[in-house]
């Protein structure tokens, strides 16, 4: 039977405290949780050797956008706090700010006042990860930056690190700004640092990332590793541009402009 050491001391102090003898622990025992390692991965589960997500921006209208940030924030218990401490996944800027190495005054109106939509680009090379001191931050196998805010102790480093402002500190508790608390997934506390996972939970239940399911095509997600891929063709046949691919981050989301 798989269980840590945690929780053989936390059934063995609560047969203590109830006063149960040796025979009520070890059938607590029995019946404690098992290890990641003897669950069966689901046969549903998407998977890839390097997620991506090209942004297809001559498809997407303000409300499209508005539309996939409110599914993101939604499921993800985001809070709305409405000040400049706000926690944000996924938000808008003007292309001046997202390309700003890509700017110059012939832009067309059209392009400089359409809203672009951001989100943490699980670069290849993430400067978040490599200062983290606690590995709270880490890089998945299949490309994906996670977080694990049980590690995290709320240093900022990564924040300052990133170049594309992808990441969200709480500087308070973020629960009384959650509109309406999503019972699927966990709720932050005070002092965590938070971002865009491309929906590593829908993933693993066979679904693509709720940004995408609601983009009307304007969003495309899959392996780029894969030539057949609906990524690669899309970017075999659009011209794309990443953000600041000269800091060398290597960004994995890509836009057609
Ligand atoms: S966009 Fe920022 S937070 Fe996301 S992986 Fe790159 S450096 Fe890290
Ligand atoms: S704030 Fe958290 S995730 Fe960011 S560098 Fe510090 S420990 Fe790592």
């Amino acid at each position: 039977m798989g269980i840590n050491r945690r929780e053989f001391l936390k059934i063995v102090g609560i047969s203590a405290v109830a006063g149960l003898g040796g025979t009520s622990a070890v059938e607590l025992l029995r019946r404690a949780p098992v290890e990641a390692s003897q669950v069966s991965p689901n046969p549903k589960a998407l998977t890839a050797k390097r997620w991506a997500m090209v942004i297809d921006t001559r498809k997407l209208t303000e409300a499209d956008c508005k539309r996939m940030i409110e599914a993101c924030h939604r499921i993800h218990n985001v809070p709305d706090i409405g000040t400049k401490q706000d926690v944000k996944w996924i938000w808008t800027e003007e292309y001046e700010h997202a390309f700003p190495d890509d700017m110059n005054k012939f832009v067309s109106d059209e392009v400089k006042h359409k809203p672009f939509l951001l989100l943490c680009n699980h670069c290849d090379e993430p400067a978040c990860v490599r200062v983290c001191p606690t590995k709270a931050t880490y890089k998945r196998a299949d490309g994906i930056v996670m977080m694990d805010m049980h590690r995290c102790i709320g240093c900022r480093f990564c924040m300052a690190a990133c170049p594309f402002g992808a990441r969200s500190f709480n500087f308070g508790d973020p629960r009384p700004y959650i509109k309406e608390e999503s019972r699927k997934y966990p709720t932050r506390m005070r002092g965590v640092v938070e971002k865009c996972t491309f929906c590593t939970e829908r993933l693993e239940e066979g679904l693509m990332p709720a940004c995408v399911e609601v983009s009307n095509g304007g969003l495309i997600f899959g392996d780029l590793d894969d030539p057949n891929s609906e990524v690669r063709q899309v970017l075999r046949s659009n011209y794309s541009i990443r953000r600041k691919p000269n800091l060398g981050t290597q960004p994995c989301v890509y836009y057609i402009v």
